[in-house]
């Protein structure tokens, strides 16, 4: 298999976009979609990794380059999952991370008067595709099990950094430097797993 030397990373999220790149090999060279001027695709998949290939052809076939995509988000028990696919859709047409944390706690309490009594299990997922045009080379998922903090804590990352606790450790994302996080996320777990097709 032939290596891959340019690659596009196609998200518009720059959270994302700065952790992809710091965790792709140095001699890929690698470009954002924004220098494309490219609007994101309608996500009408029904899970992480339908989502993550939707995107990855979508950018592809905009720009002729194979393409990188992922589509992650946070999973939590007590609320059935959501907001899952739907992480970046609770944050409202301007992505306030804000509104979507305060959302969460909205509907946990709407679920469970003392949920702050209980350890609420949650889990970010990341599924990464890398596909060039219509065809899909690899596709992969990556998860990070963890739970819910009472309060949002710590001002590093971005999205729901600020509850979630990863499974044996005391500190949220949020309260990590962005060297700790990336050690364990989701999103490097996933990065393991593709790494052999790039
Ligand atoms: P996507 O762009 O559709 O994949 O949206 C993913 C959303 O999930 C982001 O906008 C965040 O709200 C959330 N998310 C995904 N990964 C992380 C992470 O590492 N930290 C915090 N939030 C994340």
């Amino acid at each position: 298999m032939k290596k891959i030397l340019k690659l596009l990373i196609g998200t518009n999220n720059k959270g994302k976009y700065k952790e992809i790149k710091d965790l792709l090999p140095k001699y890929i060279e690698t470009y954002s979609t924004s220098e494309f001027n490219l609007k994101s695709p309608k996500e009408d998949g029904l899970t992480f990794t339908e989502n993550s290939i939707i995107k990855s052809k979508y950018f592809s076939k905009k720009t002729k380059l194979i393409c990188l995509a992922d589509d992650s988000g946070l999973e939590i028990d007590l609320l059935d999952k959501n907001p899952g696919i739907y992480s970046a859709r609770w944050g409202g047409k301007n992505g306030d991370f804000n509104k979507a944390i305060n959302k969460v706690y909205r509907e946990l309490t709407k679920k469970d008067k003392n949920w702050k009594q209980k350890k609420l299990r949650a889990r970010f997922i990341c599924a990464l595709s890398i596909c060039y045009l219509d065809k899909e080379i690899a596709s992969v998922l990556g998860v990070i099990e963890g739970f819910i903090s009472y309060e949002p804590k710590g001002k590093n990352g971005f999205g729901y950094d600020p509850i979630f606790i990863p499974k044996n450790r005391r500190k949220t994302f949020g309260e990590m430097s962005s060297l700790q996080k990336y050690k364990i996320d989701h999103r490097s777990v996933a990065f393991r797993k593709i790494k052999k097709f790039l």
